[in-house]
């Protein structure tokens, strides 16, 4: 066989999984459907000079990533201020310097301002919790092997121990808990509280209302480094060339514009994989960066599963419901610098999510704003647009993309009062395209929802988070798997070094 293992999809997961299996000694081919490889980190042009990062706004690798792979990365800007924007024109600007965010604070509340540093030194060590919960391989349970899974497990432990006794009762709560409720314990001004829960509910299908905000607010911080994005010079798309890079001087091969149609199963195990052109590539390791439910259903297919596993992986939850905007400017939109979250109150954002529960575009939706220039004008406006649910009730995309399109100007507009004006042409994305286009099942940017249920050892299924399948020889690094989603490379790498650790 001219492989040793060939991976399906070159997204940032994808390419991490690729890069460890070259490192360690393998002969690997990637694999990706679009013309364009990165997945969801891509820079995009739409035409006549206007482009941007399509989806993702920032990213960044783990370090510990970077460096195993020797990765030679863009330099990433310094942070900038997120933004809030509230009711009658008002903004609070979180500036990334502790005390100038506590003078902004402090025009809301005093007793919040005084609480910001200790919040963040929380946030920070929450988040660096949950990277460690997401480093460690979970047990296959309800099987359990006392030294091979639990001594990893007992390390995890020591490390929430080691948080001491309020922060460990601290972070544990925070999971179940909402966005509201973690916020409330914090802090008093709805300002602050709205700021922080629009952080919570990005990219997810629930509201600040919802259980288990608490535990995406840490996923997202940890993913993003803070509340503000830190934006890449030449956009995001040039981490995925470096992880292209570093693949390809290690000996890999990438291939875009290619469809695997199918994984080819013997008895039970991987052979290799079948184009959508009808050719065949043999390899005795398959590793699927794309989502579980797509994998194991459409590319392996129910007759080669087992009854009740097929059962499991259709309950996968997807739930797409985010779009996005882009707008070229004529420059004068009248923006501030930075990342800037359209979310006036924790009502607000619980109504724009009640819009999704009935199959509805928000009318008033939560937006995160950043922008970008493909001149030195910072004249293209990029909208995270929530929520603009895949299944709608009463509309076809077709019909609604301009529907959301007119309600992000529009609702801009209502705060930033001149940028209108400055509209030159949009081009908008959604929650069908981000399937049809980026290969994303029901338009869920996860690969599976991050709710309580999907996490840990329940990612992407009870008893399967060890990346392995029924399917001797195929595994699963994409974001739907353990330590996924966001961009970090985490489920690539977890995946990558369980097939190695077998291997030896
Ligand atoms: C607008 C937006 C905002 C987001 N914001 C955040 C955030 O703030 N925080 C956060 O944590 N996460 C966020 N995410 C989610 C995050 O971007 C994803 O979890 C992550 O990028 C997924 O990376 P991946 O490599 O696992 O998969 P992907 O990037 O989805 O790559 C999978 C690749 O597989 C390819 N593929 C699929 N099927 C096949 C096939 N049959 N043959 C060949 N190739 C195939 C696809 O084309 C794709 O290139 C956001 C996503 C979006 C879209």
């Amino acid at each position: 066989m001219a492989y040793d293992a060939i991976i399906i999809g070159a997204g940032h997961n994808g390419l991490v999984a690729a890069n460890y299996l070259a490192k360690a000694g393998r002969k690997v081919l990637v694999l990706e459907r679009r013309g364009i490889a990165g997945g969801q980190l891509v820079t995009e042009s739409f035409g006549d000079g206007f482009g941007a990062d399509s989806l993702h706004a920032s990213a960044q690798l783990r370090l510990d990533i970077v460096r195993d792979l020797g990765l030679n990365l863009p330099a990433v800007s310094a942070r900038s201020p997120y933004v809030c924007q509230l009711g009658d024109g008002k903004r609070l600007t979180i500036d990334p310097d502790p005390a100038r965010a506590q003078a902004a604070i402090r025009e809301f509340s005093t007793r919040d301002a005084e609480r910001w540093p200790e919040f963040l030194a929380f946030m920070d060590r929450a988040a660096a919790f949950l990277d460690a919960a997401y480093r460690t391989p979970m047990p296959r349970l309800p099987h359990f092997a006392p030294v091979r899974e639990g001594l990893p497990l007992a390390g995890l432990l020591w490390k929430l121990r080691r948080l001491g006794g309020r922060d460990m009762f601290r972070v544990v709560r925070a999971m179940s808990m909402s966005a509201e409720e973690f916020t409330d314990n914090w802090f008093e001004s709805d300002a602050l509280r709205a700021a922080i829960a629009a952080l919570a509910i990005h990219g997810v299908t629930l509201g600040p209302m919802s259980a288990g905000t608490g535990f995406t607010l840490m996923h997202n911080w940890l993913n993003r480094g803070g509340l503000a994005h830190q934006s890449i010079a030449g956009g995001v798309g040039r981490i995925a060339a470096a992880l292209i890079a570093a693949l390809k001087a290690r000996g890999g091969e990438v291939r875009t514009s290619v469809e695997v149609q199918s994984v080819i199963v013997d008895r039970q195990r991987a052979t290799g994989v079948r184009l959508a052109n009808g050719e065949e590539i043999p390899a005795p390791l398959i590793l699927s960066a794309a989502d579980p439910r797509h994998t194991l259903l459409k590319l392996v297919g129910a007759a080669e599963l087992p009854p009740e596993f097929v059962w499991q992986a259709q309950s996968i939850k997807l739930r797409g419901c985010v779009a996005k905007v882009h707008v070229q400017t004529n420059g004068q939109h009248g923006l501030p610098e930075g990342t800037l979250a359209v979310a006036p109150s924790i009502r607000y954002l619980e109504r724009a999510y009640d819009a999704a529960k009935y199959g509805e575009i928000s009318k008033e939706p939560y937006l995160e704003v950043t922008t970008s220039s493909s001149t030195n004008e910072r004249n293209i406006v990029s909208m995270h647009f929530q929520f603009a649910p895949y299944a709608l009730r009463n509309l076809d995309w077709n019909a609604a993309n301009s529907i959301v399109g007119q309600r992000a100007v529009d609702t801009l507009h209502a705060h930033c009062p001149g940028f209108k004006a400055s509209v030159k042409r949009m081009h908008v994305i959604t929650p069908r395209d981000l399937e049809s286009t980026y290969g994303l099942s029901e338009g869920d940017l996860n690969h599976g929802q991050l709710i309580l249920d999907q996490i840990f050892f329940m990612r992407p299924l009870p008893g399967w988070s060890k990346h392995a399948t029924p399917v001797d020889g195929l595994f699963l690094c994409g974001s739907g798997v353990h330590g996924g989603g966001g961009i970090s490379g985490a489920s690539g790498r977890n995946a990558a070094q369980a097939i190695i650790k077998d291997l030896r």
